[in-house]
């Protein structure tokens, strides 16, 4: 498991342990929610170094299956000198893991891709066959990670892509938009917006995220297929806030931002191939997740406690 002391990451080590696996848990993150995660996933074998640096045919020796979600994630970050950091994270990263899979022959790597690949998806539902016109550098990054993985599906390796589509629940990171929601509420920096706030994006608890790529590490899918993992249920920027206003019953404090940005004015995943190859539906409801969220941080620290109906 790479970026396993991440948000997603986490949640799924926690997943896989529960489940009886061994978790080769590789994070070179040093920051609380790092230290955190650590110390909640204690069962885990934990090896705190930079996968662009470290001998990966070694680390992968043995290892029986890889869930890659180590990267560079955040679109904003992505413009200007950013962009290198992004190159490195996500395709840089990826074939230097992929290298080390010609090598070690894992039965099978399930590697992050995001939403970001498919650009704009003004009206409907997208399905993967959508046309991939990414708007920001961070989406390019990660479409190229999808690119490499054909070069390396034709030399052999069993790698498919699983695109995330805005990921929310219990530690979410920082700088993501419902959680600096739920800060500017609690009394934290005022939220800010982009936009007039109807921008809308198909929002995924990570509980769901974390069942899907358990169902990919087995799953009958021919290598190199890439999956829409999103609940097909876009919800606007404002809605999301009168969502935290009412539940924390106070209002979220927003700036308003004008520059540009790359974040699309919606994205929306039709998950009709999730369903028909991994068996996975999501589950978790926008209402229950939210509430998740929120939950977990009031409390502070407690982000691995199981609480929504996926988890039980
Ligand atoms: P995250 O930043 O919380 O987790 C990524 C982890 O990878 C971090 O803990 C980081 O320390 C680790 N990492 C990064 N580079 C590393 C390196 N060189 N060596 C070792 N560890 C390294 O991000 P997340 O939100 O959990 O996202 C996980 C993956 O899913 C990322 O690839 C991201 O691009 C993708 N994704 C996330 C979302 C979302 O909404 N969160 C949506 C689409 C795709």
């Amino acid at each position: 498991m790479t970026g396993a002391a991440g948000f997603v990451g986490a949640v799924v080590t926690r997943r896989l342990l529960d489940l009886g696996h061994r978790v080769l848990a590789v994070d070179a993150g040093d920051d609380p929610r790092h230290h955190r995660a650590r110390a909640a996933l204690v069962e885990a074998d934990w090896v705190r170094a930079d996968l662009l640096t470290i001998d990966l045919v070694e680390l992968l020796d043995g290892v029986d299956a890889v869930v890659h979600l180590a990267g560079r994630p955040g679109v904003q970050t992505s413009w200007g000198h950013g962009f290198d950091d992004h190159l490195a994270g996500n395709p840089l990263l990826t074939q230097r893991l992929l290298e080390a899979a010609l090598v070690t022959r894992p039965r099978r790597l399930v590697v992050a891709s995001s939403s970001s690949v498919y650009g704009d998806i003004p009206d409907g539902l997208a399905a993967e066959d959508h046309p991939l016109r990414p708007l920001s550098p961070y989406g390019v990054s990660k479409l190229a990670v999808e690119a490499l993985l054909h070069a390396y599906v034709a030399r052999g390796v069993d790698a498919v892509a699983l695109r995330f589509f805005t990921v929310f629940g219990r530690g979410q990171r920082p700088d993501m938009a419902l959680h600096r929601m739920i800060d500017a509420a609690l009394g934290g920096p005022p939220f800010p917006m982009r936009g007039d706030g109807r921008q809308a994006r198909d929002v995924t608890h990570v509980d769901d995220v974390a069942a899907a790529i358990v169902a990919a590490l087995a799953a009958p899918v021919r290598p190199g297929t890439a999956v829409n993992i999103g609940a097909g249920r876009p919800v606007s920027v404002t809605d999301l806030i009168e969502r935290v206003e009412a539940h924390l019953l106070c209002s979220v404090p927003i700036v308003p931002l004008t520059e540009a940005s790359g974040d699309p004015s919606r994205t929306a995943a039709d998950t009709r191939l999730a369903r028909r190859l991994l068996g996975w539906v999501p589950r978790v409801g926008l209402a229950e997740g939210i509430a998740d969220q929120i939950e977990h941080h009031v409390r502070g620290d407690a982000m691995f406690l199981p609480t929504t109906r996926a988890d039980r």
